[in-house]
C-alpha cells in the first residue's frame, strides 16, 4: 500500500529528515516550505496524507487545516500535526482544527510510519465506500438518504471495572449524546447483533495479561457484529511497541493513558462521526445492488438478475450432466384487465401472481419478472416430467383463486398459458433454450391460451 505524503515545514532539514524515514518505507514524498505553499500542493497533487508542521511564519498548520477541512476536494486528506510544542493547548487546537493526529518532535520514527499506514488504511476503506457509492449513483440510483444519526454507543473495557467506570465518569460531560458502557473482554465480543454493537471500543492494551487488549483488538475485527467498529486503544506513556502493534492491527486511534478526558472526547467523537458515515455508505450500497436486480411491483428479481444467473444454472448444468426447465409464463388477456378494470387492478393481479408462482415453486428454483405480464421460471436439476408436472400445477393454481381486486370491486379469474423448454444436455446455450420456450408459449396462445406447451426439441 504505497502512498503520496506531502511534508509541510518551513525548516528544510527537518522535511528532509522526515523525507528519508518515509522514501525507507517506499512513499513518494512531496515537499512544501511554508502554509500556503502546502495548501496549493494540497489541492493541486491530491496527497494520501499530510505531514504538517504546527509552527510556519506564512501561515500555520492550524489555519492549513481548518481550510483543507473546508474544502471538499482536500476534507478527506489525513493531516498529522507535527510540533516541537508539548502542551495540550496546542494539541487540543490541532485536534480541534480537524488534524488527525498530533506527534511531537523529536519524532518517533516507529510511531509515524505506524501512524502513517493506519491513516493511509482507514482512507482506502472510506475511497472505496465512496467509489462504491459512486457507481451506484452513476446506475441511476437517487443519493443516498442522509439517515438521522442514531445514538452512538461507546463501549469502555478496561483493565479493572473501576477504571472503565472512571473513564466514564470523566467522558459522560463531554459527550452528552453518547451511550458509554462499561464491557469486560468477554462481554464485548459477546454481542451477536451488529445493531446493538457499540460504535466504537476504547481498549486498554493491558487487560489481565500484558497486551491482551491487542488480542481483543483482533478478536472484534474477526468477527461480523465488530468488524467494522472503531478501535482507540489506551496505550501507557512510552509504551511504543504496543502503539505500533495496536495502530497495525487495525486499531483507528490511540490514547496515552492517563488521558485527558477533553482530548478522548474529542478523539471519539470523530470516530463516531465517521463510522456513522461509513455505516451508512455500506447500507446503501447493499440497498442499492438489491433495489438493482428486483422488480418494484412485485419483489420478484428482474431481467439483469436473471438472464446471468440462468448462464449460471446452465454452466452448472452441464458440469453435473443433469438437466434443467425453463417456463415462460405471459398472462392471458392481460391489456383487458387494465382496459377494463384500470391499471391498479392490472398491478394487483402482476402482484398476487408474483405470490402465487413463489409459493408453488422450490427455493431454488428462479422465479423473475422479465416484461410487463411475463414471467420466467428456471427449474434446476429438473427433467421432463417433474417440469411439465410443475407448469400444469401452476397453470391449475393460478386459474382455480381468483385474484381480488383493489378498492372492493370484487374479484377476478385469471389464467396463463406456459412455454417450457428442457435444457439439451450440450452446450446449445441459454438464448437457445429460451427462444424454444418462447415458441412454445407462442404455441400455447394460439391454441386458445390457458394451457401449456413443452418444447419439442430441435430438430439435430
Ligand atoms: P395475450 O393473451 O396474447 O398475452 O394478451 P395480452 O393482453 O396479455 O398481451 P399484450 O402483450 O397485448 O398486453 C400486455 C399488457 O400488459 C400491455 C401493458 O399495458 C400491460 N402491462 C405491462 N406492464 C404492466 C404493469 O406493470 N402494470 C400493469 N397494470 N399493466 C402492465
Ligand atoms: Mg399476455
Ligand atoms: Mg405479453
Amino acid at each position: 500500500m504505497p502512498g503520496r505524503i506531502l511534508i509541510a515545514d518551513d525548516v528544510a532539514t527537518n522535511r528532509i529528515v522526515m523525507k528519508v524515514k518515509l522514501s525507507e518505507a517506499c512513499y513518494d514524498v512531496l515537499q512544501a516550505g511554508g502554509g500556503r505553499r502546502a495548501l496549493e500542493m494540497a489541492r493541486a497533487e491530491r496527497p494520501d496524507l499530510i505531514l504538517l508542521d504546527l509552527m510556519m511564519p506564512d501561515m500555520d498548520g492550524i489555519a492549513v487545516c481548518r481550510k483543507l477541512r473546508a474544502d471538499p476536494a482536500t476534507a478527506g486528506i489525513p493531516v498529522i500535526m507535527i510540533t516541537a510544542r508539548r502542551d495540550s493547548a496546542a494539541k487540543m487546537q490541532a485536534l480541534k482544527a480537524g488534524a488527525d493526529d498530533f506527534l511531537s518532535k523529536p519524532l518517533d520514527d516507529m510511531i509515524l510510519l505506524a501512524r502513517v499506514r493506519s491513516l493511509l488504511r482507514a482512507r482506502e476503506t472510506a475511497q472505496e465506500l465512496a467509489l462504491r457509492e459512486g457507481t451506484r449513483r452513476a446506475l441511476g440510483f437517487e443519493e443516498a438518504p442522509q439517515g438521522f444519526a442514531r445514538q452512538g454507543r461507546v463501549a469502555l473495557v478496561a483493565q479493572r471495572r473501576e477504571a472503565a467506570l472512571a473513564w466514564k465518569t470523566a467522558l459522560m460531560p463531554h459527550l452528552p449524546r453518547t451511550r458509554l458502557e462499561v464491557l469486560t473482554r468477554t462481554l464485548a465480543l459477546a454481542r451477536p447483533e451488529a445493531a446493538m454493537a457499540p460504535d466504537v471500543f476504547v481498549i486498554a492494551a493491558d487487560l489481565d495479561r500484558p497486551l491482551a487488549g491487542l488480542s481483543l483488538l483482533s478478536d472484534l475485527r474477526a468477527r461480523p457484529a465488530t468488524r467494522h467498529a472503531s478501535v482507540v486503544m489506551a496505550v501507557e506513556e512510552g509504551a511504543r511497541d504496543a502503539a505500533a502493534m495496536a495502530l497495525d492491527l487495525g486499531a483507528n486511534d490511540l490514547v496515552t493513558a492517563p488521558f485527558d478526558p477533553e482530548e478522548m472526547a474529542l478523539r471519539l467523537a470523530t470516530q463516531l462521526a465517521r463510522k456513522q458515515q461509513a455505516d451508512q455508505l455500506r447500507a446503501s450500497v447493499k440497498d442499492g445492488l438489491r433495489l438493482a436486480v428486483t422488480d418494484p411491483l412485485t419483489g420478484l428479481f428482474n431481467r439483469r438478475y436473471a438472464l446471468p444467473h440462468l448462464a449460471r444454472i446452465a454452466d452448472r448444468a452441464q458440469d453435473s450432466g443433469r438437466p434443467f426447465a425453463v417456463m415462460l409464463i405471459d398472462l392471458d388477456r392481460f391489456k383487458a384487465i387494465n382496459d377494463r378494470h384500470g391499471h391498479a387492478a392490472g398491478d394487483a393481479v402482476l402482484t398476487a401472481m408474483a405470490k402465487r408462482l413463489t409459493r408453488n415453486l422450490r427455493a431454488v428454483d428462479l422465479i423473475a419478472r422479465i416484461g410487463g405480464e411475463e414471467f420466467l421460471v428456471v427449474l434446476p436439476e429438473t427433467g421432463l416430467a417433474e417440469a411439465t408436472a410443475t407448469a400444469e400445477r401452476l397453470r391449475t393454481r393460478i386459474i382455480a383463486t381468483p385474484v381480488p381486486l383493489p378498492g372492493d370491486a370484487g374479484v377476478l379469474t385469471v389464467s396463463a398459458s406456459i412455454g417450457l423448454a428442457l435444457s439439451e444436455g450440450g452446450d446449445s446455450g441459454v438464448d437457445a433454450l429460451l427462444e424454444r420456450a418462447d415458441r412454445a408459449l407462442y404455441a400455447a396462445k394460439a391454441e386458445g391460451r390457458n394451457k401449456v406447451t413443452v418444447s419439442s426439441r430441435p430438430a439435430a
